[in-house]
């Protein structure tokens, strides 16, 4: 699937990165260990199909998603492993979810009654039990509900328990206390079933990395598959070198040279105290580079250069140490000689995490994947 795009911005999205950071946990968990790639939010904005392709290639044995619509979006191009849904569905789409043979995240019991009809007499919906140790986002917190529940689905031929999970708050952190805490919790609302399902997990990017009693015998890799650290503290303390599989482009598309005090972008915030050469970039908050990139440096011909003035919506500016063509390339994150804008760069300058800063590049930016070195594919939403 090639399509064109005709703008002069777009994300390349690595996929060979992708391929060795999945390889690596691979080689780094144990044999016997399912390896679950999560490509929700469009795989973290590198695009879900392409990822979740290369992480099975790799070696992942199953996909997460956060919502139906992520996971039916993949059953439609033809992915087959399993699929699990870890946010929450409607009840009355649990039929639905059992034609595309999706798993489904379970915390309610009123949940499992309601959607037990909605399912088709042939089939049955896998389902994932959800405990809620101390996130406070879904799942089950007590002892006697999550004994229901097993029960319910049980003595239900709609539906199949597939596995059971958590999730840490504070995996990524250095102290371990209320991680501790979780890790015992869990423990003790496994010991309320009759018997352990085929897959428990509860291991993110960093808790794979740092807690072997908590790979059970699946992980759940998300951000580091795509080369990210965690949070900044885990950076010293990973396994394995991560490789970044994106990186963010755009040309210089109008080239001037404006007087001294003369004035760049919306509010006239900014004003040139010499003469000075400003390129005009196709790339503003509407693509995720949002109003706060404003002094933000990018990387052209080698060379770090602040991004000037208010930034657009589709347009931002860039003052330059000398004249410079139409058509020169511009990096907003990567390697550009010996200069590099990393994603935590990004993130810190807009005070959040790495996390945001891949998920919010908008859908108007063509994805270019390359794979084994060249071009596999190009996706682009417009077209
Ligand atoms: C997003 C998510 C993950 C992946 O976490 P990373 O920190 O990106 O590795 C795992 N489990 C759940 C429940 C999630 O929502």
């Amino acid at each position: 699937m090639v399509s064109a795009f005709y703008r002069d911005t777009w994300a390349e999205i690595n996929l060979d990165h992708i391929y060795d950071n999945v390889f690596a946990m691979k080689q780094y968990i144990r044999e016997d260990m399912k390896l679950c790639a999560v490509v929700k939010a469009n795989g973290y904005g590198h695009g879900a199909f392409e990822v979740a392709q290369t992480a099975i290639e790799a070696g992942a044995e199953w996909l997460a998603v956060a919502f139906l619509d992520e996971a039916v979006a993949l059953r439609k191009k033809g992915i087959q492993v399993p699929i699990l849904i870890l946010g929450a569905i409607r009840a009355g789409d649990a039929g639905l979810a059992a034609e595309y043979d999706i798993s489904v995240t379970v915390f309610s019991n009123e949940w499992l009654q309601e959607a037990e009809s909605y399912i088709p007499n042939n089939a049955s919906l896998p389902v994932h039990i959800k405990c809620d140790t101390g996130m406070g986002r879904l799942g089950y917190r007590e002892i006697e509900q999550i004994k229901r529940a097993e029960q319910l689905i049980k003595q239900s031929s709609a539906f199949t328990l597939e596995g059971c999970f958590t999730h840490f708050a504070t995996a990524d952190e250095i102290d371990t206390e209320y991680y501790e805490k979780q890790y015992a919790k869990f423990i003790e609302l496994l010991s309320a079933l009759s018997e352990l399902p085929p897959l428990v997990h509860s291991s993110n990017s960093a808790s794979s990395f740092r807690f072997e009693k908590a790979w059970f015998n699946g992980i759940r890799l998300g951000i580091s598959m795509y080369g990210l650290s965690p949070s900044p503290e885990m950076k010293e303390l990973l396994p394995y070198p991560l490789k970044e599989a994106l990186t963010l482009h755009t040309k210089i598309v109008n080239v001037k040279q404006i007087e001294a005090g003369a004035s760049v972008s919306y509010g006239a915030t900014y004003q040139a105290d010499k003469q000075e050469w400003i390129a005009t970039l196709p790339i503003g908050y509407a693509d995720g580079w949002i109003r706060k990139l404003s002094g933000q440096e990018v990387i052209i011909d080698g060379i770090r250069m602040p991004i000037v003035g208010r930034v657009c919506m589709d347009q931002c500016m860039v003052r330059l140490p000398k004249y410079y063509p139409v058509g020169t390339h511009v990096t907003l994150i990567g390697k550009d000689g010996k200069e590099k804008v990393s994603v935590d760069e990004i993130a810190e300058r807009l005070q959040t995490i790495n996390y945001e800063v891949i998920c919010s590049i908008s859908s108007r930016v063509p994805r270019v994947f390359k794979r084994n070195g060249s071009v596999q594919s190009v996706s682009n939403s417009l077209l």
